[in-house]
Order: structure tokens, then C-alpha cells, then sequence
């Protein structure tokens, strides 16, 4: 038996589990492990004699120094959410980057040319790194612009916000189970605006509040369910799983 896990704190909001017992891989197993620190990660990973596992909030940075090496678009973005135990060492990959690069493209929005990332973490890096790739500028919008270079206020970003053709939310804020609350008002987008895709990376619930409030305006949306399944797929390929 091969044992997979999801390493994060905490966990409540987690469909990884769930998604990969539909696959009915032969000879492995998957857990969630609730973590409060990474102290003794590298520990766990022997005791529990663990082949790879996936990282989750708030952790995809906070993992790097704990592994051996990582792949070259994981040390690009500086974020790792899959690990594969390789020789005995801990190889950090990342596969939101090409889960959300994949899932947008198939959105086929032809408006999508200068964007909003609310958030600055690990998968805010993803997405920019994906925005990169498709030659789509960004601004991240952070609560401490100060400490993120390049980053804007919130309310720069209202103040912007015209501008703008697409908003992706990668911060937790509006994840079960803190359902009410929304990372970004769209009081300052007139209605109808047919032109705005709003992004939300959160799953559970669908829709968040903010897609809601998205969809009100006529805007266009999507969750991460999907980008939470590509990703997901791509991490079993590194597990060799499929
Ligand atoms: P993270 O590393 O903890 O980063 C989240 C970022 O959000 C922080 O760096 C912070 O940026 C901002 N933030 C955190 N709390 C906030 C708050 N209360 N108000 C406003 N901003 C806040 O988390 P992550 O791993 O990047 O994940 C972010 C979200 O994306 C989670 O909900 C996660 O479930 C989701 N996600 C979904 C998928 C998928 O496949 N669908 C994949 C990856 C992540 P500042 O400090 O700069 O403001």
C-alpha cells in the first residue's frame, strides 16, 4: 500500500479526499493531515512511510525550506502544493499553475487583458506565474502592499478597479466556514458589466458570496472546482498514480 495525503491547517474546507477515493487507485490510500506547524514534517513523512502529499493553506511557501529540491516552475513560483518522495528525498512540484493556466483558456474569455490577483500566497503566485504564461498583465492587490513589491492597496484597486476585465480571487476570504464575508466590493463596477470575469479559486461553498455579488452584475464567473480537479489529476500523475 502506497499512502498519499493532504498536508494543511486546517482542513475543514477540503474535497482532495474525497476526490481521489473516486479514482479507486489499487494499493493506495489518502488522509488529511491537519497540521498546526511544519516542525515535524520530515519526521511524519517517514513514521507514516509516505509517498507524496499535497500542500494546502497556509503552507505552500512555508514547505520549501523543509524539502530537497524543487522543480523548475516551483522555484520560479516559489510555491509547492505536491510533493513526490523521490530516492529519499522530498521533491516539491506545483501544479496549481498549470491547473489554473488550463481551466482559464477553456473559459475562452477574449477580455481577459489586464487583471486583479487579491491575494499575494502560494496561489496567488500560481496564478500569476499561469497570467504570465498567457502574456496577461496582472497587479496583485494585498493588505500589506508595503511588504509585497509591486502589490496595491485595496482600496487602489477599488479606485482602479474600471480598468480592469478580470478579477481572481486568491485569498481564503468567503471560504467555508466563513460563507458572508467577500475579499473585494464591486459597488464601484456599474451595471451590467458583461465585460468583468470574476475567477474565485474557492470551492466550497459554490458560489462564494463574491461570485454572487459577480453574477448580480451580470459579470461573468467561475470556482475552483475545476482547476481543483485539474490540479488534483496532475499531482496523481506525479504520484504515478495514472
Ligand atoms: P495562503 O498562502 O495562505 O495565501 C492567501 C493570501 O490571501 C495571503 O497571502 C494574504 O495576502 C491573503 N489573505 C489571507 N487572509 C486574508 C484576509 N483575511 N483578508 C484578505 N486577504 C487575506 O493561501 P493559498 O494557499 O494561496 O490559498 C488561497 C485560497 O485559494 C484558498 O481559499 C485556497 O483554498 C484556494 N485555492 C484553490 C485551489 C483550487 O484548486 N481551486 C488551488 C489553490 C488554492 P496579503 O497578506 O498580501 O493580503
Amino acid at each position: 500500500m502506497r499512502h498519499f495525503a493532504l498536508i494543511g491547517y486546517s482542513l475543514t474546507h477540503s474535497q482532495s479526499e474525497r476526490l481521489f477515493y473516486e479514482q479507486h487507485f489499487p494499493d493506495a490510500d489518502y488522509r488529511l493531515a491537519s497540521m498546526p506547524s511544519l516542525k515535524g514534517l520530515r519526521q511524519w513523512v517517514k513514521q507514516e512511510s509516505i509517498s507524496g502529499f499535497n500542500v494546502t493553506i497556509p503552507y505552500k511557501q512555508e514547505v520549501i525550506p523543509y524539502l530537497d529540491a524543487l522543480s523548475p516552475e516551483a522555484e520560479t513560483i516559489n510555491a509547492v502544493n505536491c510533493v513526490v518522495l523521490e530516492n529519499g528525498k522530498l521533491i516539491g512540484h506545483n501544479t496549481d499553475a498549470p491547473a489554473f493556466q488550463q481551466t482559464l483558456v477553456s473559459a475562452h474569455w477574449p477580455l481577459a487583458d489586464n487583471a486583479f490577483i487579491l491575494g499575494t500566497g502560494g496561489a496567488a503566485q500560481a496564478v500569476a506565474y499561469a497570467l504570465r504564461q498567457l502574456g496577461i498583465h496582472y497587479t496583485m492587490v494585498s493588505r500589506n502592499p508595503d511588504v509585497h513589491p509591486g502589490s496595491i492597496s485595496y482600496s487602489d484597486a477599488t479606485f482602479q478597479s474600471s480598468h480592469f476585465t478580470l478579477i481572481i480571487n486568491a485569498t481564503p476570504v468567503g471560504m467555508y466556514p466563513n460563507i458572508d464575508q467577500t475579499p473585494f466590493c464591486l459597488s464601484s463596477f456599474s451595471y451590467p458589466c458583461p465585460y468583468l470575469f470574476v475567477y474565485d479559486l474557492i470551492y466550497n461553498p459554490s458560489p462564494t458570496r463574491l461570485l454572487r455579488e459577480a453574477a448580480a452584475l451580470h459579470a461573468q464567473t467561475k470556482n475552483g472546482l475545476e482547476m481543483l480537479r485539474l490540479q488534483a489529476q496532475l499531482s496523481w500523475r506525479l504520484w504515478h498514480l495514472n
